[in-house]
């Protein structure tokens, strides 16, 4: 997401700047210049320079500590805004935040499908274009898209490493083409890694440092650091649906075998009920369908309500997903752990209650501290919120600013 900075030449300072009047909401410029080590003079000349260009406000003072009161800032919400995409077979949610991370405008449609990437980006770029066109906002002021989906992939290259749902799919520039059927920035990421950093900006998670387990078609986690995403070398990391839970387990599409998204994941837990019991039938699930997350929906509502061998199902998925939280709990030395995406949210209390006990039950920090398990604020949101986020974190860094307003 390359961007030119103009100015003052304090682009970087500008973002930090940006970044701690937002999680603060409101403060004074002494409090910034201590929170951000950046001296009071510069902060004084950052904030003029962001009034003028109307992405910051004065509202009001704060009480006096002796001397005359604070004057304090806060963010121009309605200023700059961000797209965040969740890119799915089965499912696709559009949302637009504002620049406090606030959900302004939302849609979502049954998926791509099988289509291959020139069709279902271009369904992509039209919904995003008629979102940002009823939503009101004018477009010069979105810095950009957070296209959040499944991996592997080259985050840089803005590719995906994975064959799914078909070959074409496999090293296609989808951030690039993306970017240019709407001429905005596409920041391609991690559908778990956005899930898991939206729920710090939207200032459900008040502490810095969290796990989140993140489930759609498939399995995954993020885990963030000091309020970061936790990239690894590769930005691949925390693949927790290929841990292997049975090594003596069935070879793995990635190259492992007997990964916990074998056994856990909605395609698992589908075909567990059309073998295991009369569930499937009754419940009119094909097996030849490809829409897994409606039909899983079907099981986890159906477990919802009481029935028993759906309810066996869902049980068994959540003892296996508690294995994921034990082991991320385990590796990173984490106190909480958020459960998001549509497939968790489908049957949220029923996944966090098994979890929870698991992780009671076995973590390995357990004498050092509690750790709990809670359900994302955003559900099955939360990745597409999250990709807004990342675009704003990553690009009030850098932003281009332009003649004042
Ligand atoms: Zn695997």
């Amino acid at each position: 997401m390359a961007s030119s900075s103009i100015g003052t030449g304090r682009p970087k300072t500008r973002g930090i700047v940006l970044n701690s009047i937002r999680a603060a909401r409101t403060i004074s410029r002494i409090e910034l210049a201590a929170r951000t080590g950046v001296t009071p003079a510069t902060i004084t000349q950052v904030v003029r320079e962001l009034m003028d260009h109307g992405l910051v406000v004065e509202v009001g003072r704060g009480a006096s500590t002796g001397g005359k009161p604070r004057t304090l800032l806060q963010l121009n919400p309605q200023a700059r805004y961000a797209v965040g995409v969740l890119l799915e077979r089965n499912i696709c949610v559009l949302v637009i935040v504002d620049l406090n991370g606030r959900q302004v405008a939302r849609t979502s449609f049954p998926g791509t499908a099988l289509l291959p990437p020139e069709k279902a980006l271009a369904l992509v770029a039209a919904q995003v274009d008629a979102l940002i066109d009823a939503a009101g906002v004018a477009r010069e002021r979105v810095l950009g898209v957070g296209l959040a989906t499944y991996g592997p992939q080259d985050r840089q290259a803005g590719v995906l490493l994975t064959h799914m749902p078909t070959a074409e799919w496999f090293e296609y520039p989808i951030a690039q083409r993306l970017s240019k059927l709407l001429s905005l920035p596409v920041l391609l990421d991690n559908d778990a890694a956005a899930a898991a950093i939206g729920e710090y900006w939207l200032g459900a998670v008040k502490q810095g440092t969290y796990g989140c387990l993140y489930m759609a078609s498939g399995l995954g986690g993020g885990v963030v650091v000091d309020g970061e995403v936790y990239r690894g070398s590769s930005s691949n990391g925390v693949a927790i649906g290929h841990i292997t839970v049975d090594i003596n387990g069935r070879p793995c599409g990635c190259g492992n075998y007997g990964c916990l998204a074998n056994y856990a994941d909605p395609s698992a837990v589908i075909e567990q009920a059309l073998n295991e019991s009369s569930l499937g039938r009754r419940l009119g699930l094909d097996p030849g369908d490809t829409d897994v997350m409606t039909a899983f929906r079907r099981i986890a509502t159906a477990a919802d309500a009481g029935d028993p061998d759906a309810l066996r199902l869902i049980e068994r998925s959540g003892r296996l997903l508690g294995t994921a939280a034990v082991t991320m709990a385990s590796l990173f030395d984490l106190d909480l752990i958020v459960l998001a995406g549509p497939s968790l949210a489908a049957a949220a209390s029923l996944y966090q209650s098994v979890i929870e006990e698991e992780v009671q039950r076995r973590t390995f920090v357990r004498p050092a501290h509690p750790v709990r398990v809670i359900t994302s604020v955003s559900g099955s949101d939360a990745a597409a919120i999250g990709g807004a986020v990342l675009v704003l974190q990553g690009e009030l860094a850098f932003l281009e600013l332009g003649t004042p307003a």
